[in-house]
């Protein structure tokens, strides 16, 4: 494992290797396949945007779109695999404690969308993503991959409208993703404090990788 960018708690053990990590920072973590990353939402209500990127091809990783067109949903469950921009599964959701209200459909916050809320310069997931990506020895340009917002509540109503509500996820709660191959990903603590997705105030989370569990 990577250290987060933050900088804060870590420790590497026989069977697991837990971080914490802050609201609006971003984690950095190798799975290696077969290895399970463990998202927890410590205190509940908070979204976590997630990246997930070939260890060996940093130009292969999870799309949504993609993912969306394999699953046949907007809403994936456990046991839903998500694929690369090759349709090659990646990760795969194992585990879910949480009530199941994941979003696979809205980009990361960015820059431009704080402009649009009168908050330029807000801290933002998409900009801790290309910082993370830099820190990695990687370049990042100005389009991202769309994440896997998980806990993340907007619902599509059978009309196509998209609303913004609080996440759901109790305190405690937590998404089991498994690794297909091994991959690097990133977990960005989403620092949206107008929308109400976090509920008006953004709060850490934890991430652990567990060794070939569940
Ligand atoms: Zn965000």
């Amino acid at each position: 494992m990577e250290r987060c960018r933050s900088g804060l708690s870590l420790s590497e053990g026989a069977m697991s290797r837990q971080i914490k990590v802050e609201a609006a920072e971003i984690a950095t973590l190798r799975v290696a396949a077969g290895e399970t990353l463990r998202v927890v939402n410590s205190l509940g209500g908070q979204v976590v945007d997630a990246w997930f990127f070939a260890a060996d091809d940093w130009t292969e990783h999870v799309c949504m779109s993609h993912s969306r067109a394999a699953l046949r949903t907007i809403r994936p469950v456990v046991g839903s695999a998500f694929v690369t921009c090759r349709r090659v599964p990646l990760i795969t959701m194992a585990a879910d404690t949480s009530p199941g209200v994941h979003d696979m459909t809205m980009p990361p916050c960015d820059r431009w969308r704080y402009q649009q809320l009168d908050a330029p310069g807000h801290r933002n997931c998409a900009d801790n993503l290309r910082s993370a990506l830099h820190a990695a020895g990687h370049a990042a340009g100005v389009m991202l991959p769309d994440p896997l917002n998980l806990f993340q509540n907007s619902p599509v109503a059978p009309d196509g409208t998209i609303t913004f509500r609080e996440s759901s996820a109790p305190a405690g709660s937590y998404v089991d993703l498994r690794a297909d191959r091994d991959l690097i990903a990133f977990l960005s603590v989403c620092p949206m404090d107008i929308m109400p997705i976090n509920g008006g105030s953004p709060r850490e989370i934890a991430a652990v990788v567990l060794d070939g569990v569940t």
